[in-house]
């Protein structure tokens, strides 16, 4: 705890300097800055090389916190009460007067926002004066990051710093649920799209935007190794490194698990761990067997499509 103290009186030099640094949460390690200053947000785009018209989300320690910021309803509420802190985001209204830098919100009235449960980074976020603007920390379009060397690996020596938090617990991003209008799904994540379904209304299906129609543009491909990736295969060809849903009783070199026993959170869990150690093994392409379409399997699913592009 000693070190964790010092470490995040550090964080705080840096962000209050108007610096971006590495922060741990429970879905994907997140490259941090203050979300209030327009000098700081700049970097964590120019560092990503993220396209200027893709918003950031904004993290918060308490509704008080967020209360300066957005416009707040009964839906919100709800799924605040369920999932809060956790891996969930909600895109809201901005208030008028709100201090969060248009670079976050590309000059857009609405912004998304999530209250992590990482302990490391909630005891930060309760020090600091702003909230953290923070996408994941790797760059754009790359595998995200579960870990502080994966974040090393993905910036080296362009942060200075990354707060320590062990490997991420969710391991991928948070479930993006719009509140403006009727309530729909706008990215699949680390809450199960049916118990968001299941604060509404029991049963109610919610639309779930495929094509981010709030920013219009944005590239199909992402959390890419940079190889091919074969979805839905039975036998992978000889060279290929070959990703199975649950561990098999034989095995050989380039079988890679995801869970020990067909558990899709677990597998979710180390889907970008697996990706990333593959692609330090320089294969040449990934294959993947059938993964069910359910649950977190949802997630999984999406991620490998997009990856796959
Ligand atoms: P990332 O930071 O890579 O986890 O991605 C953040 C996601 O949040 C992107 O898909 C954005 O399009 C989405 N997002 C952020 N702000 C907004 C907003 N104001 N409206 C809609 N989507 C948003
Ligand atoms: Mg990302």
């Amino acid at each position: 705890m000693k070190n964790n103290l010092s470490n995040i009186k550090k964080a705080i030099k840096y962000l209050n300097n108007n610096e971006c640094i590495g922060i741990p949460t429970e879905t994907v390690y997140g490259l941090a800055a203050n979300a209030y200053s327009d000098k700081a947000t700049r970097k964590i785009f120019n560092l990503k090389k993220r396209p200027k018209k893709n918003p950031l989300i904004v993290h918060y320690y308490s509704l008080n916190d967020l209360k300066k910021d957005c416009v707040l309803d009964l839906n919100f509420f709800k799924l605040y009460k369920k999932f809060c802190p956790g891996p969930i985001s909600f895109v809201l209204k901005l208030k008028n007067d709100s201090c969060i830098s248009e670079n976050v919100t590309n000059k857009k009235k609405t912004i998304a926002i999530r209250f992590p449960s990482h302990k490391l980074t909630r005891s930060l976020l309760k020090i600091l004066e702003f909230p953290l603007a923070a996408p994941s920390a790797n760059l754009s379009k790359q595998i995200s990051p579960v870990s502080k060397s994966d974040v090393i690996e993905e910036f080296g020596k362009k942060i200075k710093f990354t707060l320590d938090g062990g490997q991420s617990k969710i391991g991928v991003e948070s479930t993006i649920v719009s509140l403006i209008g009727k309530p729909k799904i706008l990215r699949l994540g680390g809450i199960e799209r049916n118990s968001i379904e299941k604060v509404f209304i029991k049963n109610k299906k919610l639309k779930h935007i495929k094509k981010n129609i709030v920013v219009p543009g944005q590239g199909k491909v992402h959390y890419s190794p940079g190889i091919p990736i074969r979805l839905n295969i039975r036998k992978p060809k000889k060279q290929e490194a070959f990703i199975l849903i649950k561990k098999r009783k034989y095995s050989k070199k380039n079988f890679y698990y995801l869970s020990k026993k067909n558990n899709l959170k677990e597998a979710a869990k180390n889907l970008y761990k697996t990706l990333r150690k593959i692609k330090k093994k320089k294969f040449k392409s990934i294959a993947i067997e059938k993964i069910p379409n359910i649950g977190f399997g949802e997630t999984i699913n999406d991620r490998l499509i997009r990856a796959s592009k």
